[in-house]
Parts: C-alpha cells; sequence; structure tokens
C-alpha cells in the first residue's frame, strides 16, 4: 500500500505517519528527517540544503526528487511506503508519478492533514526535538520528564531554527503558493481524503484505518 500525507508545516503530517506505519506495518518517508540528517552529516547534499531550510524555503525540486527515487527503490519498500512532506511542489507531483509508473505502481490513498495557520503557529512554536535521537516534544500538551532533556536519550532538547515564529510563517507562506495546489492537483487524480490534525490523539488511530479503509 502507497500513501501519501499531504497538508502544511505542523499540522499533524507525522504523527499520522507514524500511526500508519504502525498499523500497516510499511515505512515512513520523510523528507524533512532525510535533509535534516543529511545537514547534520554535513554531506554535500545537506551543505546545500541547509541554506534553504533554515529560511524555510524548499530545498531544489532535483535534490529532493532523487533522494526519494533512492530511496522508494530500496527494499523495504516493495510492500509499500508513507510518504510525509513529499510532494511540495506541482514538479515533484510530476517527478514522482512518473517514478511510480516506471516501477508499474500507482498511489492507493492520499490523505489531506488539515489545520488553520493560527493553531499551527502556535504549535511549532512550542515544538522542541531531541538533535540525538528526533524525538518531538510540546512544552505544554507532552513536555519531557525532565525540563529540558529527552525522555529517550537524556540529550538537550532544541527549538529547531525554522520553527521560530518568523520562519513557521514564512514556511507557511511558501506552503499556500507552492504546495497547497497540489490538492486540486491530486483531487483531478484521485479521491483525496481530509483529516483534521488537532483531532485527539486517543481516537486518531480508530479515524486515520476507518479513513483508509472505506
Ligand atoms: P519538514 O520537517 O517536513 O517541515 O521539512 C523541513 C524543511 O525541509 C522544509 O522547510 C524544506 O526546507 C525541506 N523539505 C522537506 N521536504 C521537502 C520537499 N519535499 N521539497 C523541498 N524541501 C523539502
Amino acid at each position: 500500500m502507497r500513501i501519501m500525507i499531504l497538508g502544511p508545516p505542523g499540522s499533524g503530517k507525522g504523527t499520522c505517519s507514524k500511526i500508519i506505519e504502525e498499523i500497516y506495518k510499511i515505512p515512513v518517508i520523510t523528507t524533512g528527517d532525510m535533509l535534516r540528517e543529511a545537514v547534520s552529516k554535513e554531506s554535500p547534499l545537506g551543505i546545500i540544503a541547509k541554506t534553504y531550510m533554515e529560511k524555510g524555503e524548499l530545498v531544489p525540486d532535483d535534490l529532493v526528487n532523487k533522494l526519494v527515487k533512492e530511496r522508494i527503490s530500496e527494499k523495504d519498500s516493495v510492500k509499500g511506503f508513507i510518504l510525509d512532506g513529499y510532494p511540495r511542489s506541482i514538479k515533484q507531483a510530476q517527478v514522482l508519478e512518473e517514478m511510480l509508473a516506471e516501477m508499474g505502481k500507482k498511489l492507493d490513498h492520499v490523505i489531506n492533514v488539515v489545520l488553520e495557520d493560527e493553531a499551527i503557529i502556535t504549535r511549532l512554536s512550542l515544538r522542541r526535538s531531541c538533535p540525538k535521537c528526533g524525538a518531538i516534544y510540546h512544552l505544554i500538551n507532552k513536555p519531557p520528564k525532565k525540563q529540558g532533556l529527552c525522555d529517550l536519550c537524556n540529550t538537550k532538547i532544541v527549538q529547531r531554527e525554522d520553527d521560530k515564529e518568523e520562519v513557521i510563517k514564512h514556511r507557511l507562506e511558501v506552503y499556500w503558493e507552492k504546495t497547497q495546489p497540489l490538492i486540486d492537483w491530486y483531487e483531478k487524480r484521485v479521491k483525496v481524503k481530509k483529516i483534521r490534525g488537532d483531532i485527539d490523539i486517543n481516537i486518531l488511530p480508530k479515524v486515520i484505518k476507518e479513513i483508509i479503509e472505506s
């Protein structure tokens, strides 16, 4: 099963993806995480990507398309995958369509996670993450057990540079200009299923399962 999760930054795509991964045992392909890893390793891709990411701009399509092409060709993606944060432009969607066609595959579900900009700004500005293991916290809704330290690896948690308010606002502008038009693009091809990004986490798995299996 191949599933795509669309939606603005901070809407809850990552949470939905992890739930789907647990239910259907297929890997999540998160371009944001892959790019952050390249940045932390200071690989040639990471050095270029960093300059775009810290400003809240999209990393050039060709670089991200190459990354995804390699990833979806890996063995664990054969039985399916969840795309989280990709595609983010019409160009990326067109390239993905070609990649899947070459592999004789297609998307089974496109899910759009919706949340208002105001709620996203509040959510992301209170988000903290562990630079070592990637665990995500929220200062009010999901604070770490020991203040300022990751529950899983005891590393000092940090605010991502691009979770600072001015950058969040720019990421949302980029979303509305370049990524949101993808919803119409996909609606002409498949049924795009909508889910709110602020559904109670306790009922979210049930809601997602219903959406996918309806
Ligand atoms: P995210 O964690 O998904 O919000 O992504 C963080 C940043 O990584 C974005 O603001 C972009 O700079 C970059 N990024 C992630 N996915 C993509 C993509 N599909 N295309 C271009 N840039 C991306």
